[in-house]
């Protein structure tokens, strides 16, 4: 119940089941339609219940991906890297991403010069081995 979770992930996928649900309602919608189309067009009811079916059928395909990569996610976290550079004597350095990092936020005096150092850069570790970082 106390589970917190305020990562970019779940605010992904609360977006993607949004948008599942938004699918299933309009196909059952759909399939409603169908329904009450039957007596009056019946070619119509058709494409209404084909669509319908779709619809639900895409939505919950789609749900159990989701919930299937939100698990593979959830395992493996990426990790995320912070440049931190010194204005007046250009001196880098480079940590592990913190919470609260922000770019430009200004963080421990520098190493050589003693002046607040600022974030350049916060970006995540890419795993492929073929990429070759030019810095
Ligand atoms: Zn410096």
């Amino acid at each position: 119940m106390s589970k917190k979770s305020s990562s970019a992930t779940t605010k992904i996928s609360s977006f993607v089941l949004l948008v599942i649900f938004i699918t299933l309602a309009l196909s059952l919608t759909a399939l409603i339609l169908a329904i009450s189309a039957f007596s009056s067009n019946g070619i119509a009811a058709y494409y209404l219940l084909l669509i319908g079916f779709l619809g639900a059928a895409l939505s919950t395909y789609v749900l159990f991906q989701t919930r299937k990569r939100i698990k593979r996610l959830s395992i493996k976290t990426p990790s995320v890297t912070t440049t931190i550079e010194c204005r007046k004597c250009g001196f880098k350095s480079v940590r592990d991403f913190q919470r609260g990092d922000y770019i430009f936020r200004e963080v421990d005096p520098c190493q050589k010069c003693n002046e607040n150092m600022l974030i350049t850069a916060i970006y995540r570790e890419v795993e492929e081995k073929k990429k070759r970082t030019l810095f």
